[in-house]
C-alpha cells in the first residue's frame, strides 16, 4: 500500500522539522557569535573615531601656554608634529598612563552609575590601545617586528603609511591613530572642517595656527612611498 500524496506532505514535513529543530541550537549559538563580533568591530570602529576626535580638539583648540592641559596635552602634540619620533622617547608607561587612567575613570564610573557593560569597557580599552597604535606607526619595522608589522599590513590595525597623512601638509586630516577604517570615511565626509565651522560660529573658536614638521623635508616625499615599504620616520638626536 503506497502512501497518500497528503501522508508523503506530512513525512517530508516532520523530517525537515526534526533537522532544522537539531540545527536550530547551532543556528542560535552562531548568531550569538556573530553578533559579538559585530559589537566588538563596533567598540573598535567608536574607539577609533573617540581617539581622532581627542587627537583633533588637542590639535585644533589647544593652547600650549593653558595651565593643565598645556603642558599635559597640547606641548606634546605639537613637539609630535614638529619632531614626529619624539614621542619614543617617553617610556610605554608614560605614554599610556594618561589613556589607560582616563578609560579606567570611565569603566569605573559606568560601573558606579549601573549602566556598565562589556562594550563600554572594550572601547575604552581599545581608545587607550590607539596610543600604543600609534606609537608603533612611528617605528621602523624592525623595531616593531614581525606581529606588529603582520597586524599593520593585515590592516588589523593602522600602519605607518596610513599614519603618515596626518603628518602630511598641515596636520588637519588624518586623526584617527587605532584602524585604518574610519579616517576615510570621516576625512571625505569634511566632519572635522564641519565641526570647526560649526564652532566658530557658534563660539568664535579658532584654529591654532599650524606648527611646520621639521622633521619632514620635503612632506610630500610620504606622498611618493612605497605602499609595501612604509615611510621611516628620521630619529631625532637623542
Ligand atoms: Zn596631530
Ligand atoms: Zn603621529
Amino acid at each position: 500500500m503506497y502512501p497518500s500524496p497528503v501522508e508523503l506532505a506530512q513525512g517530508f514535513s516532520s523530517l525537515a522539522n526534526e533537522h532544522v529543530s537539531s540545527l536550530s541550537p547551532h543556528l542560535a549559538a552562531a548568531g550569538a557569535v556573530g553578533l559579538i563580533a559585530l559589537q566588538a568591530f563596533a567598540c573598535l570602529l567608536v574607539a577609533d573615531f573617540l581617539s581622532g576626535l581627542t587627537h583633533w580638539a588637542i590639535d585644533t583648540y589647544g593652547r600650549p601656554d593653558a595651565p593643565i592641559t598645556g603642558p599635559l596635552l597640547t606641548q606634546p602634540n605639537i613637539e609630535h608634529h614638529t619632531h614626529p619620533r619624539a614621542l619614543l622617547r617617553y617610556s610605554w608607561a608614560d605614554a599610556m598612563l594618561m589613556p589607560i587612567s582616563a578609560a579606567a575613570i570611565i569603566i569605573n564610573a559606568s560601573w558606579a552609575l549601573g549602566f556598565w557593560h562589556w562594550t563600554i569597557a572594550l572601547t575604552c580599552v581599545l581608545a587607550a590601545f590607539a596610543n600604543q597604535v600609534h606609537r608603533w606607526a612611528h617605528r621602523s619595522r624592525t623595531e616593531n617586528g614581525r606581529v606588529i608589522v603582520f597586524l599593520q599590513q593585515a590592516r588589523i590595525i593602522q600602519s605607518p603609511a596610513q599614519h603618515a597623512q596626518h603628518h602630511r601638509g598641515t596636520h588637519d586630516r588624518g586623526y584617527c591613530a587605532l584602524s585604518p577604517w574610519v579616517n576615510p570615511i570621516v576625512d571625505t565626509l569634511g566632519l572635522w572642517r564641519a565641526l570647526e565651522w560649526l564652532l566658530q560660529h557658534l563660539f568664535n573658536l579658532r584654529r591654532r595656527p599650524d606648527t611646520p614638521d621639521s622633521d619632514h623635508a620635503p612632506h610630500d616625499a610620504h606622498a611618493h612611498a612605497d605602499r609595501r615599504k612604509p615611510p621611516q620616520f628620521r630619529t631625532i638626536s637623542s
